[in-house]
């Protein structure tokens, strides 16, 4: 049995292509079952749904097999134990720094000011700054971060932009670009070794599959 661990939404969505090219079709859609383990076409093929954050640990400790996670999600998890073959250039987006439209952002870093950041990506985001040479305090967040620079929580967040149009929507603007973040496919290396005919065939169409 292979396993592939997927996150609901849009990794989902935009892995079914690349499995239609490996011959793999999901038979229940994730949105009307309640179903966490979804069969395919393929009798010894299954695909497991977990949060896209819990993709990582899934693979590195082989409850799953194979896993799609975001670049932003494995710079926090570490990759330890992951082999990483493919970026599948899905689910594109940048991880950048915004703030209050009001807030002056280039006067604060030019007069060292001392910001606070919000963000779930502790680790990019001190890295981030320490690289700017900027003394940040970090708030840990799970969720919404757009609210912290509005309700006063702080100064900036560090959070994925793709159109932009949630941060208009909350009066927030994008100063910094970190880096661009696109999904990649992760596979337990054991899992590489053990099942490796069943596997290698399996990447290597995902390969040939990745639109640039
Ligand atoms: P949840 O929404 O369940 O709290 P999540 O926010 O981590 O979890 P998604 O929003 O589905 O899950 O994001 C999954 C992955 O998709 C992210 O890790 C990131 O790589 C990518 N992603 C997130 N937001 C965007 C976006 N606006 N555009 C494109 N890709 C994105
Ligand atoms: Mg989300």
């Amino acid at each position: 049995m292979i396993t592939l661990a997927l996150s609901k939404g849009r990794i989902f969505e935009e892995t079914l292509p690349l499995l239609a090219a490996a011959g793999i079709t999901v038979t229940e859609d994730p949105e009307k079952s309640r179903k966490l383990i979804l069969p395919t076409n393929q009798p010894d093929v299954r695909v497991v749904l977990v949060r896209a954050t819990d993709v990582p640990t899934y693979v590195q400790y082989g409850g799953a097999d194979m896993g799609v996670a975001g670049k932003d999600v494995l710079l926090e998890h570490g990759g330890e134990g992951l082999y990483q073959p493919l970026d599948l250039n899905i689910a594109k987006c940048r991880m950048s720094v915004a703030v209050r439209a009001d807030f002056d952002y280039a006067t604060a870093v030019r007069q060292g000011s001392r910001l606070r950041v919000a963000t779930k990506y502790t680790h990019v985001a001190r890295q981030h700054f320490a690289d700017k040479g900027m003394h940040v305090d970090l708030i840990k967040l799970y969720g919404s971060m757009e609210l912290a620079p509005l309700t006063g929580l702080a100064d900036a967040i560090v959070d994925l932009v793709s159109t932009g149009k949630t941060l208009q929507a909350n009066h927030l603007v994008e100063v910094e670009q970190i880096m661009e973040i696109s999904s990649r496919l992760v596979v337990n290396q054991a899992a590489l070794k053990l099942k490796r005919t069943r596997l290698k065939p399996l990447i290597d169409a995902f390969a040939s599959a990745i639109q640039p």
